[in-house]
């Protein structure tokens, strides 16, 4: 159980702490995510709960090869486009979000750090436009290493190569870690499992076993990732399986996604 995405983060250290982590030339994590519904069952902060444990395994993975890692205050005021209108789902604008972003990695360069990778967990493609517009950015201005982790099979559906030199491309997941006949798209198994392993006061148990599958089939597939038909689609706001969170293998699951991720941050770093 963690106590929050403070825990070893930038938010509860002093500035000579952080003086110290640039005179070590530190790798810098940024975790990335939104505050948005998850269903019934699930808390609105579950996607930067996520990215922030992500965060603490890969910072050690990085430090098991030697590297000296310090964690940035988690960010979380992000674009919610696929559950927008949802109550919960805060509403950013994506120029809000690349602005603010930017500024952050702005500051995290003046304080001196020449290595800054952000780690996002949640999948919405303006969310992710926004970031990647902020990383660009902020890498041409500055010259220096700032760089967004980011799947390689979503690389082309936004017209990206993989040489870009702010994106970092993570290697797609080979293992399966779960055990439900419907994929987790949003607030499934996964995402239940992973919030109940770490913060299980945050889940309701009995709300999740309760809820009925429901899946996306290639005709609405499309209406999901562009917004705005949550609603349609899942009138209580969730897409996938939450009452087989418990078949799911959540520690296997931070382990492989924090080891594609460092393995990405490692071909990149300067
Ligand atoms: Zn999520």
């Amino acid at each position: 159980m963690l106590d929050g995405i403070f825990k070893d983060t930038m938010a509860n250290m002093k500035w000579t702490d952080i003086q110290n982590y640039v005179d070590k030339n530190a790798i810098v994590l940024l975790p990335l995510g939104v505050i948005e519904e998850h269903g019934p069952q699930l808390c609105l902060g579950t996607d930067i709960y996520t990215s922030h444990i992500y965060c603490l395994s890969i910072k050690e993975k990085l430090e098991e090869k030697g590297h000296t890692v310090v964690i940035a205050p988690p960010f979380y005021w992000g674009v919610c486009q696929s559950t927008g209108g949802f109550i919960g789902s805060f509403n950013i604008r994506k120029e809000t979000a690349r602005a603010l972003i930017s500024d952050i990695l702005v500051s995290l360069c003046e304080f001196g750090f020449n290595n800054i990778f952000g780690v996002n967990a949640h999948g919405d493609i303006d969310h992710n436009i926004a970031i990647m517009e902020a990383f660009r950015e902020v890498h041409e201005q500055k010259h220096i290493n700032v760089c967004y982790t980011f799947d390689e099979s979503r690389f082309s559906n936004f017209g990206l190569g993989l040489n870009e030199p702010y994106l970092c491309p993570i290697k797609p997941q080979r293992i399966n870690v779960s055990k439900a006949e419907v994929s987790d798209v949003h607030g499934g198994d996964i995402e239940t499992a992973m919030i109940y392993e770490f913060y299980p006061t945050l889940v309701d148990v009995e709300k999740a076993k309760s809820l009925p599958a429901i899946a996306l089939d290639e005709s609405n597939g499309d209406a999901w990732l562009w917004g705005g038909h949550i609603k349609e689609l899942s009138s209580q706001g969730y897409l996938g399986s939450p009452a087989d969170f418990e078949h799911v293998e959540v520690q296997k699951n931070v382990d492989d996604y924090a080891y594609r991720i460092s393995e990405a941050i490692l071909r990149r770093i300067v």
